[in-house]
């Protein structure tokens, strides 16, 4: 039978609840944009099953023109298209806001205070599972926005009391070359991937209990058994939070799903 009617029994009426729809601003790159469609999609299928899949609309930016901007330190122009997507993302219907860059959370206080609807910001669930894992001292790789200035390491720190290692000079900056030259264009290259496992061991060295993943494309590049401790993605762990949020009381009704 393709459709049914909905008949609650006496004392079980449950209203109909949807899958909150959620906005991604994505194209930051498209190369991780597209892990967070596969995941979110993944995640709702997984917990709800059959046929399910995320409700969603992207944003998917030409990354030239953001990278041309950051890399010029123009974060003005920038916060004015990030803000411009999240509008754009509104007036299409989302309930819910991702940023699916670690790096444009720069200006997530501004987005935020642009929409009515919540942002979920990247840092919050990444930090919530540190915490759970019992881990308090982390590495953070990521650009070098993120890794150097204190919009990233200071929410670490300031809401979720970690205590938050960066990699020395030379490797920040081998790690934000091989984001900006390979990853975000698509290049996963084995050499890369030992360089970041070298990074990765230092910053263990130094006393680091695990590791976030703090741009959103390492994930194509370093897996779990390249650290000798936990790595948290924070790709997988943004979509995984935006699918908690997107189903959170949902009620399906078989004759108005
Ligand atoms: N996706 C990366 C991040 O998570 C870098 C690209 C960007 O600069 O937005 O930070």
């Amino acid at each position: 039978m393709l459709f049914q009617t909905f008949h609650p029994k006496p004392g079980q009426e449950t209203r109909p609840v949807s899958q909150k729809v959620i906005g991604l601003i994505g194209g930051m790159s498209w190369e991780s944009s597209a892990e967070y469609y596969r995941i979110v999609n993944e995640g709702v299928r997984d917990r709800l099953g059959g046929l399910r899949s995320a409700r969603c609309l992207m944003w998917s930016f030409d990354f030239a023109e953001v990278e041309a901007l950051q890399h010029a330190g123009r974060w003005d122009d920038a916060t004015a298209l990030m803000i411009d997507a999240a509008r754009r993302l509104e007036r299409g219907g989302a309930d819910f806001l991702l940023i699916c860059t670690n790096t444009m959370h720069r200006m997530a206080a501004e987005v935020q205070a642009a929409v009515a609807i919540p942002l979920l910001h990247i840092a919050d669930p990444t930090a919530e599972r540190i915490r759970a894992s019992g881990h308090r001292r982390v590495g953070l790789l990521g650009t070098a926005f993120t890794m150097e200035q204190d919009f990233y390491k200071g929410r670490l720190a300031d809401r979720h009391g970690l205590e938050v290692l960066i990699p020395d000079e030379a490797d920040r900056a081998t790690v934000h070359r091989i984001i900006y030259e390979e990853l975000v264009q698509g290049r996963v290259e084995a050499a890369s991937r030992q360089a970041y496992r070298e990074v990765i061991a230092r910053l263990v060295e130094r006393g680091a209990e695990a590791v976030i993943l703090g741009c959103t494309e390492i994930m194509l590049l370093v897996k779990p058994e390249d650290s000798a401790v936990p790595l948290f993605d924070t790709t997988a762990i943004h979509a995984d939070a935006a699918v908690d949020l997107a189903i959170a009381g949902f009620t399906p009704s078989p004759a108005a799903p």
